[in-house]
């Protein structure tokens, strides 16, 4: 296998007292998508911000490219780290186009041309920007929302792009359609950590996941397994 983007190991996050994340270790490696799945309150939100150095970690390291990761949320992004949060966090009185070119501020090339390349990829795998780039992104319905903020982060180039539940809020038709597009983003090689309560879906796009349960790694294995799995099925997948 090639070496993870990401690995991270033994991660504990504590909220004061309360312990909300406990021991959690997982890999992402590059062109993979990998899930974690879970329910409300399971960890998933607290697991991304620590990732991504929002949250301070009480234990355990974050390997990213084959390096340990202890750097501001900033050096971070630098690096080649990009979260799309779940409030999915745009400027709604922006356009978007603005809105796209902010998602490129921390690269060399912000000047030059290469912005410029990136948005046009990012407007390839979501025409519906395109369409809309000069409407303000506060108008926007919540399936276009989400397409910017997946193509805000892209627009950083990143090497691991960290998803907060996409799924979250959106008709199924929608969230085929984004799911459709997270496939298919494999193929540039980007890590993919996918955090969702949406199991169905989750499952059918990722190639490993993780189950997490109040704060712990419960079960993990190829994403095919794991959708046959009885305590999945059971659980997550409203079969049993
Ligand atoms: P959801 O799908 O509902 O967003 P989640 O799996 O993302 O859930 P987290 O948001 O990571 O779960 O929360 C994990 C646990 O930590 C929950 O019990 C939550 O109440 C608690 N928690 C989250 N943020 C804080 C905070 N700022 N202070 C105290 N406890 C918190």
């Amino acid at each position: 296998m090639n070496a993870p983007i990401l690995r991270v190991s033994d991660f504990c996050v504590d909220y004061g007292q309360v312990r909300a994340l406990d021991g959690a270790a997982l890999d992402v490696g590059p062109g993979r998508i990998v899930t974690v799945i879970g329910p409300n309150g399971a960890g998933k939100s607290t697991l991304l911000n620590a990732i991504m150095g929002v949250l301070p970690a009480a234990q355990g390291s974050v390997q990213f490219l084959g390096a340990d990761e202890r750097g501001t949320i900033e050096a971070r992004v630098r690096r080649g780290m990009s979260l799309v949060p779940e409030k999915r966090e745009l400027f709604a009185t922006m356009t978007v186009e603005d809105n796209l070119r902010l998602g490129a501020w921390v690269r060399p090339d912000v000047r030059e041309g290469g912005v410029q390349a990136t948005q046009a990829e990012v407007f390839r795998l979501f025409p519906r920007l395109e369409e809309r780039r000069r409407q303000l992104a506060g108008t926007l319905s919540g399936g276009e929302r989400q397409m910017l903020a997946i193509g805000r982060a892209l627009m950083a180039r990143p090497k691991l792009l960290m998803l907060d539940e996409p799924s979250l809020g959106l008709a199924p038709l929608v969230v085929r359609e984004i799911f459709r597009i997270i496939s298919g983003l494999r193929d540039s090689g980007v890590g993919i950590l996918l955090v969702e309560q949406n199991a169905r879906a989750a499952l059918q796009v990722a190639d490993h996941g993780y189950v997490l349960e109040t704060g712990r790694i419960t079960l993990q294995g190829p994403a095919a397994e794991l959708m046959h799995d009885p305590r999945v099925a059971a659980t997550y997948l409203g079969l049993g």
